[in-house]
């Protein structure tokens, strides 16, 4: 599986970080080692002083396909999961004013938590669902995917031009405003709607 990940989909996010708007959504890349699954707990990796957290809606795909039209998105995934696109965002900067890419900031191992995936039928619109993410059991960030630059469906069609998706794979849709650093001993809790999705310690 890959994890394909979205970035500046939400304009208040893109202003808190003084990055510019773009007209095409910002793409990248997870390998499958980035995973931590079933509340796992992070490990604060040596080669930053600053990871920051980073909480998405995921998308998982269900079936393969490629040049995928917008109108056809909705039936490549059937469920819809939240998880954290954790930055090192020390090394982010370097990358950014280098001109480099940014898989040592965004790919490393563990940088890509996910919760269990619930059924997309759960949500009247998955276009406005509300989402948020505790940390120590105070809100940090809020979000409804009624607020994103390129919905689902125009994610799926427009990376599906560049590769092919495959069952299995997730996409990450962009993160909210309110991004922060993490320190060891949290205790990072998301939510969808309600629902609790994940809750995991940081080490
Ligand atoms: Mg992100």
């Amino acid at each position: 599986m890959k994890i394909i990940a979205i970035g500046r989909n939400y304009a208040a996010h893109i202003a808190e970080l003084k990055n510019e708007q773009a007209s095409e959504p910002v793409v990248f890349l997870k390998p499958d080692t980035a995973v931590l699954r079933n509340n796992e707990p992070f490990f604060y990796p040596d080669f930053s002083k600053d990871i920051h957290y980073e909480v998405e809606v995921l998308v998982k795909i269900c079936k393969e396909g490629k040049f995928i039209d917008k109108k056809f998105a909705h039936k490549y995934y059937n469920e819809i999961g939240l998880g954290i696109d954790f930055t090192a965002r020390d090394i982010q900067q370097i990358c950014k004013d280098k001109g480099l890419p940014w898989e040592k900031a965004k790919a490393f191992n563990g940088s890509a938590p996910i919760s269990d995936f619930v059924d997309k039928s759960q949500f009247e619109d998955v276009q406005n669902i509300h989402f948020h993410l505790d940390i120590d059991g105070q809100t940090r960030q809020t979000g409804n995917t009624s607020l994103m630059l390129h919905p689902i469906d125009e994610i799926i069609a427009y990376v599906s031009t560049f590769f092919t998706l495959k069952k299995g794979d997730i996409i990450f849709t962009g993160t909210p405003e309110g991004v922060g650093s993490i320190a060891i001993g949290n205790i990072l809790t998301g939510y969808l709607e309600n629902q609790k999705m994940f809750a995991f310690e940081i080490k």
